[in-house]
């Protein structure tokens, strides 16, 4: 079955852009313009990817990406953030965080979908690994 890739984005342009790139690629796509949504969201549909905006009015991405990685029921989530200012030190916060991986706005179209291919085949090698044990 196709990807299901959770955006929680605040700013309506970047949203409207990354929607469009996902749809066009084929993935189905859930949204949320604000944290405390993005995480009700991912409880109820576990999606396969979250693309996680910093910079969000109710919560910062990072304590939401922490929050999910915290339980149970998500911790196995991808999160990817999605971040206007990667300066030295941020890469380290957001692993901190929990994230697994980052993309840089503004969107390149091909480096982030590659970057979106990439974190989802991390999920498949760890489906099969679980096959063979
Ligand atoms: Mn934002």
């Amino acid at each position: 079955m196709t990807a299901q890739i959770l955006v929680v984005e605040d700013t309506f342009i970047n949203m409207k852009l990354v929607c469009m790139l996902l749809e066009k690629a084929g993935y189905r796509v859930l949204r949320a313009d604000n944290a405390k949504d993005g995480i009700a969201l991912a409880q109820r549909h576990l999606p396969d990817l979250i693309l996680m905006d910093i910079q969000l009015p109710d919560m910062d991405g990072l304590e939401a990406t922490r929050l999910l990685k915290e339980a149970d029921a998500t911790r196995h989530i991808k999160v990817v953030a999605l971040t206007a200012f990667a300066m030295k030190g941020d890469e380290e916060k957001m692993i901190a965080a929990g994230c697994d991986g980052y993309i840089a706005k503004p969107i390149q179209y091909k480096n982030f979908l590659g970057e979106v291919e990439k974190t989802l085949s991390m999920n498949l090698q760890k489906e099969e690994r679980h096959d063979h044990t």
